[in-house]
């Protein structure tokens, strides 16, 4: 009798106990990220199912899930949202899922603001990635939804809209980049979030003549952030081309323009949830601010100093925005000369360049064509556009522009040696 009164009191307690876990388990969805919006952009979690078998978790640099449910023993449902309605539809997801024992689970990507864009990658270390398009079994309608099968087992699974390119593995590439005897490392200014806005400096020579690159004002644009770190290698490699170049040219980079946005995993946005290539009129923001303070520091009275400005970006395929008249900037005629080259170059290739985009937009390059009159250049690569391909374009692009520069640099200084000479001597 004892036995039997006691048995069905320790089931229920367990079954209490159970019911508990799994309520705190469903409800535990938000995780601990120190830096979380107090607007309840919260995009950390760490969740744990109802047995405790599975564990999903975006509380890492550059992740993102908003909300984690579990639907059935192998269902999960992942809220993805941005950090800001509307937006630019970037739906960005990264997250980490184990299992105690090997398993397929059915994950449901639900989007918030947005639409299916990225098909995942995959990686175990979160370093190595491998497109993962085949873990897609359906998309929804207008892409609202969509359902991956992954399988998965105890060494954690990193599924990730692209490849996670976080602001440490940028800061170890500056690093390996600043090594050399002729590149310098500082900062710029600080993120709305104190993080700094790094730049390099690439000069044999201290030369005036300057070019600027930046990426990142978009955290979700890995293409494009590799675009530029193939572009700087091939500016600060010990090729003879590359030399000649440094000592005729100052090269100012600045990688990581938004590096609130990279460390919390947002579609767009900094911190303050506005989109930086959108703030080039009104300078609202720290990041924009620091931006425009450089670019102006190359506008020294009565002399041209800086040649080129390239911002990197990514979109739906590879494409040069401009101004419709780049070519009226200086360097006279640079922008088609340099894209011509390119085209030349890369036959198997089509230089697409679009010279009308968001023209009236408040665009990093709109701003620098028309207040320093300089060539001004948005370069998208695309969101797919394979990382080897990149590297070729991108090593191709740096090698003709520095080809073309160094020639224009070298006619401009004789055509002002020449204007010098030609100038009647003043009355005595
Ligand atoms: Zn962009």
């Amino acid at each position: 009798m004892r036995t039997r009164k006691i048995q069905p009191t320790r089931t229920l307690l367990l079954s209490s106990a159970m019911a508990l876990l799994s309520v705190l388990a469903v409800n535990a969805t938000y995780g601990f990220d120190p830096n979380y919006d107090s607007d309840g952009d919260q995009s950390a979690i760490r969740f744990v199912s109802e047995d405790r078998s599975v564990c999903i978790r975006s509380d890492f640099p550059g992740g993102r899930v908003n909300r984690c449910v579990q639907i059935g023993p192998n269902e999960f449902d992942l809220l993805i949202r941005p950090e800001q309605q509307p937006i630019n539809d970037s739906a960005w997801y990264a997250f980490q899922v184990r299992a105690t024992r090997p398993c397929e689970l059915t994950i449901r990507l639900r989007y918030d603001g947005g639409t299916h864009r990225y098909a995942p990658l995959i990686s175990r270390d979160g370093e190595t990635w491998f497109p993962a398009d085949r873990l897609v079994t359906a998309v929804h309608p207008f892409g609202k939804q969509a359902v991956l099968q992954v399988r998965v087992d105890s060494e954690p699974l990193w599924v990730s809209a692209r490849q996670l390119l976080t602001n440490h593995t940028v800061d170890e590439w500056i690093e390996k980049i600043a090594k050399r005897d002729y590149v310098d490392d500082d900062v710029i200014g600080f993120s709305v979030e104190n993080r700094p806005i790094r730049r390099l400096t690439i000069s044999e020579s201290r030369s005036p003549a300057t070019i600027f690159l930046m990426a990142r004002q978009h955290p979700t644009e890995i293409t494009g952030m590799i675009g530029l770190m193939r572009f700087v290698e091939a500016i600060s490699a010990q090729t003879d081309r590359a030399s000649k170049f440094r000592k005729q040219f100052t090269t100012i980079v600045v990688p990581t323009a938004n590096p609130d946005g990279v460390a919390r995993g947002h579609w767009r946005c900094n911190a303050s949830g506005v989109d930086l290539n959108r703030d080039w009129k009104h300078f609202t923001q720290p990041e924009t601010q620091a931006l425009r303070r450089e670019l102006l520091s190359y506008r020294t009275a009565g002399r041209r100093s800086l040649y080129l400005f390239l911002d990197f970006h990514s979109t739906y395929e590879d494409v040069f925005y401009t101004a419709e008249d780049v070519d009226q900037a200086f360097p006279p005629n640079f922008t088609s000369a340099w894209l011509g080259a390119l085209q030349r170059r890369f036959a198997w290739y089509n230089v697409n360049h679009d010279a009308s985009h968001n023209s009236n937009r408040t665009t990093s390059k709109a701003w620098v064509r028309d207040t320093l009159d300089v060539a001004a250049v948005t370069y998208e690569f695309g969101d797919t556009t394979k990382p080897n391909e990149i590297a070729e374009l991108a090593n191709g692009s740096a090698d003709e522009m520095m080809r073309l520069l160094v020639q224009r640099r070298t006619d401009h200084l004789q055509q002002q040696q020449q204007l010098v000479s030609t100038q009647p001597a003043p009355a005595q």
